[in-house]
């Protein structure tokens, strides 16, 4: 279950943006991965702060969560296919908070590959799509088709925005800056241009196809080399498949999250597999050599002679591949002892003379019926 995102920011449904914002900066300082380096669950804390802030500090998202919570927070629509999508939305604002965090705290250190600042202020966003992995897929590497919506470049006027190729002009409210100054009391804020949001520049005669942004959003087929060893919470990067940049500016990246899907009758622990065969006592007591059931076919597995119950043996380099690199996990396979419910007339008696050889029957007693271990078990 998903947290609930007023919960994970630690403010009620009523606090202002300011409020907001100033919890997001707060928790993803403490949390941020510099200064929890090889913590785990800092790391999922961070994501999960970050996932909050995404949809709390934008209006609309915001508004959209709070009607329907998270069957809709930046959402794109309905899983497709095998694969659930979880959440998307960019991650442009992430940018602007790590520069203006991040770079005080850490020495003006650039955070998250992208470049803070106005430069870039027209490169497409980071996207994010969430897909969910098989244990096979895992085991093998695959490549997957993802069918997303993203801002691609307008055809009709090639990004450049105008509908009669006229070079775009500076904008007028800005002056070409980009940034508007207002002044609050004594301070004076600078804030991007509402009018041509920090580009600097308007389209006098734009493009009706896009009304200007050089952008149209479509829904696009974007092949992902799923590659062996993934895990839960696996990034993989597919560079410049995010949204199209405007103005012939670079396009963003997508981000694919991995999730595992469960297989019955495994378990995944890093790199580790674990499963279990059902054997039987003289099995056990005898030894033997079992196939056990992998995710890919079947695995050898020597059972020695004398295999107690619960008792869990170890196959080194039979898990899931170590991801880029040539190793693997080991497997773990539990010996479980399995009971016959229902014996025959002649498995009984074979038991019954194996019994009076251990000792466990009186050496003159004789098999007679159906019924003799009721009588002498109890
Ligand atoms: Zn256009
Ligand atoms: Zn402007």
């Amino acid at each position: 279950m998903k947290r609930d995102y007023y919960e994970v920011l630690g403010v009620a449904k009523t606090a202002a943006t300011d409020e907001i914002k100033s919890a997001y900066r707060k928790l993803a300082l403490k949390y941020h991965p510099d200064k929890n380096p090889g913590n785990k669950e800092a790391e999922e804390k961070f994501k999960e702060i970050n996932e909050a802030y995404e949809v709390l500090s934008d209006a609309q998202k915001k508004q959209q969560y709070d009607t329907f919570g998270h069957d809709v927070a930046g959402g794109m629509g309905g899983g497709q296919g095998g694969y659930t999508q979880y959440s998307s939305g960019d991650f442009s604002n992430m940018g602007d908070i790590f520069g203006d965090i991040f770079g005080d705290v850490f020495g003006g250190s650039q955070r998250s590959g992208r470049k803070s600042g106005r430069s870039s202020q027209r490169r497409g966003e980071d996207l994010r799509y969430d897909i969910e992995i098989s244990y096979l897929d895992a085991m093998k590497g695959a490549e997957i088709s993802i069918d997303i919506p993203k801002k691609e470049t307008c055809s009709t006027c090639h990004g450049t925005g105008s509908k009669d190729g006229s070079a775009p002009r500076p904008c007028p409210q800005c002056k070409g800056k980009g940034q508007v100054r207002y002044s609050q009391g004594f301070f004076s804020v600078s804030q991007e241009c509402p009018q041509c949001k920090g580009a600097g520049v308007v389209i006098s005669n734009p493009c009706p196809e896009c009304r200007g942004e050089g952008t149209v959003k479509k829904r696009k087929t974007i092949k992902v080399r799923v590659p062996a060893g993934v895990d839960e919470g696996t990034s993989l990067k597919v560079t410049g498949s995010g949204n199209a940049g405007a103005n012939g500016a670079s396009s963003g990246d997508l981000y694919v999250v991995v999730h595992m899907k469960q297989t019955t009758g495994f378990k995944r622990s890093g790199d580790d597999l674990y499963t279990g065969i059902p054997i039987s006592f003289s099995q056990a007591a005898i030894g033997m050599e079992y196939d056990v059931p992998v995710i890919e076919g079947c695995v050898k597995v020597k059972v020695p002679a004398g295999t107690q119950p619960g008792t869990t043996l170890r196959v080194r380099e039979q898990g899931f591949p170590v991801l880029g690199r040539k190793n693997r996990g080991d497997l773990y396979v539990k010996i479980n002892i399995s009971v016959p419910k229902s014996m025959s007339d002649e498995q009984k008696r074979a038991l019954f003379e194996y019994a009076k050889a251990m000792g466990e029957v009186p050496k003159d007693a004789k098999y007679q019926s159906d019924n003799f271990f009721k009588k002498i078990f109890g």
